[in-house]
């Protein structure tokens, strides 16, 4: 049986539901997710409104079969005002299936901070305003030692100071450097009063034909461990891509002002290994193990006395925090990295808006009136952490403003045609050419990881755009993770867990599914998101470049507005198949 937990924080009421059928019949997290938020998701819903649902849901194959570690999260974006969903590793999907939760939702707001503790039946809403204002680090410490008696996985989901301010570019952190990054997970979790959820529990997983199963596992098991495409994972990390973006001018610098950056180098995954590494680690049940911890020094007391500290570090908040804002060496980086951990902001955003600052500073539209006296100049790490510190105390409006999100502060201030966001989201780190573009623009969550568009490019480069192949593939690509995004599946396996190998997998675990049928699922799912997005205010029609994007080269040169447009309308075309499919279907 699959089974949701409702969790109200307004008056404690607790309810369960067997939600077998629908859970089957969308294969689990992502579609099941869409499913069930269709009806409360609407234009008027205020996101931080009590009636605002937060989901979590694991997908059919977490817990069984390895890499299928995440979790996703489904909401209504505080920054975007659209369908905001996303996804993290760490324990927590192994939990909840030790919990035996497939999907949790949680409405309502608290009279005062608490924390959610879910452990097996058991679930209480535990006071904690001594947690409230704690960095999304010291939380995590603080309920892993007093929840220590707990048996089983236990994961601990929290936000940062900045989900308590209601950042609309606030994360949640979940276990050891995971994140709900994107899109607002923080604010609403703060809008509800809620600092963490501990959530454990002991139930196994059960297989009735084990040996089919053992035999597939190990299967799936070596491929994951021998495959070439894992193996960079495993050793670099993504910040394995930080090198070959710059070299074919794909790496965002100083605001995508261009795409090599010139001391790339020594902030790559190469020198992070060399120099800084001091862990890897990994997400329960996956043995590609992608977190890469790099240490630094941080002077406590003067002349002499460090503490020593470790952070994570990926391509994506490399690219933020680093070539984006031309922070040249390492060191400086992590430390910029974990000011922003500790205070919970998605980091890519609150990057693409210290980009943006920088520029509007240099421009003029911005002065030291607003950043209480600081020049804000491109490569400047001290004054960068000195901007992150006024945000965190509020120092003045401008400061509050800065985490509200790019393009709230474009409009506010001016640059919009440098603020660089799609859709309100800020953008990842490619800028590889009109497909990771076009990606970002159209994607269900205006992000890489809707189609990875950026993947395209790099395909195609050399060679002369062809708009409809290229938009094709990127719209299959994008229906296919609709399936990968229900399984909760960790994107970097998707090499080794191809439609066959899923279809062997759900079989084993009791689905009877043929192709023709998941193919069914993943469209119908696409277009019940699109159907959502439209009823919160998403247009394909009102899509725009921004326009700084117009004048720089990518790694496939200039772009052209009218490749992009172009792109836009056949991608959208594409989608109303899938939309009526899911009128239909649901
Ligand atoms: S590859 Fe990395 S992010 Fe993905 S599940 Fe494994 S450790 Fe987690």
């Amino acid at each position: 049986m699959y089974r949701m937990l409702s969790i109200d924080l307004s008056s404690g009421k607790i309810e369960e539901r067997d939600i077998s059928d629908i859970f089957k019949k969308f294969i689990g997290g992502s579609g099941v997710l869409t499913y069930l938020a269709a009806q409360e998701l609407t234009k008027e819903l205020d996101p931080f409104s009590e009636r605002a649902p937060i989901y979590f849901a694991l997908g059919p194959l977490n817990g069984y079969f390895p890499s299928m570690s995440k979790t996703v999260a489904l909401f209504k974006s505080p920054l975007t005002g659209d369908l905001g969903e996303s996804h993290a590793g760490g324990r927590m999907s192994l939990a909840m299936l030790s919990a035996n939760v497939h999907v949790l939702r949680i409405v309502g707001k608290a009279s005062q901070p608490v924390y959610l503790s879910i452990d097996g039946d058991r679930v209480a809403m535990i006071p904690c305003s001594s947690l409230w204002g704690r960095s999304a680090l010291a939380t995590e410490r603080i309920l892993r030692e007093k929840e220590d008696h707990r048996k089983g996985k236990k994961s601990i989901v929290r936000i940062g100071p900045a989900g308590e301010r209601l950042s609309p570019i606030a994360c949640v952190t979940v276990d050891s450097s995971r994140h709900f990054g994107r899109l607002g997970l923080g604010a609403v979790m703060g809008s509800k009063n809620l600092k963490a959820i501990v959530i454990s529990g002991s139930e196994c997983p059960k297989i009735e034909n084990k040996k089919a199963y053992q035999e597939l596992y190990d299967r799936i098991f070596k491929e994951l461990i021998e495959s070439e495409n894992t193996y960079k994972y495993r050793d670099l990390g993504t910040a394995a891509n930080v090198v070959p973006l710059s070299k074919i001018m794909g790496l965002p610098t100083r605001n995508f002002s261009q795409g090599f950056f010139e001391s790339a180098h020594t902030i790559s995954g190469e020198y992070f290994a060399d120099h800084l590494l001091a862990q890897q680690i990994s997400c329960a049940h996956c043995p590609i193990g992608c977190i890469h911890m790099g240490v630094f020094r941080e002077l406590f007391a003067d002349p002499h006395m460090y503490k020593t500290l470790k952070t994570s570090y990926d391509h994506e908040l490399i690219y933020s925090l680093g070539s984006n804002l031309s922070i040249a060496k390492a060191e400086e980086l992590l430390k910029i990295i974990h000011f922003v951990e500790r205070q919970g902001w998605d980091a890519i955003s609150i990057g693409v808006v210290l980009a943006w600052a920088t520029e509007a500073f240099q421009r003029g539209l911005i002065t030291l009136e607003e950043t209480a006296g600081l020049a804000l100049n491109f490569g400047d790490a001290e004054t960068y952490l000195k901007v992150l510190e006024n945000i965190a105390i509020e120092r003045n409006e401008f400061y509050k403003d800065l985490e509200k999100g790019v393009a709230y502060c474009a409009k506010k201030y001016g640059g919009e045609e440098f603020a660089i966001c799609f859709n309100k989201n800020e953008a990842p780190g490619y800028m590889t050419g009109p497909d990771a573009f076009v990606g970002y623009a159209v994607g269900v969550r205006h992000s890489h990881l809707d189609c990875a568009g950026y993947s395209f490019d790099q395909k195609y480069l050399g060679r002369a755009e062809d708009v409809e192949k290229e938009v094709k593939a990127m719209y299959e690509e994008a229906v296919w993770r609709m399936i990968t995004n229900s399984l909760v599946m960790c994107l970097f396996a998707r090499g080794v867990y191809t439609p066959k190998t899923v279809l062997e997998c759900l079989n084993v675990v009791g689905y009877n599914l043929d192709e023709q049928s998941l193919d069914r699922v993943a469209h119908t799912i696409h277009g019940m998101k699109y159907i959502i997005k439209e009823k919160l205010g998403f247009d394909f029609a009102k899509l725009n470049l921004p326009k700084k994007l117009l004048t720089v080269y990518t790694s496939r040169g200039k772009m052209n507005e009218d490749s992009f447009k172009k792109r836009v309308e056949f991608y959208s075309k594409l989608v109303e198949e899938d939309k009526e499919l899911a009128l239909r279907a649901v």
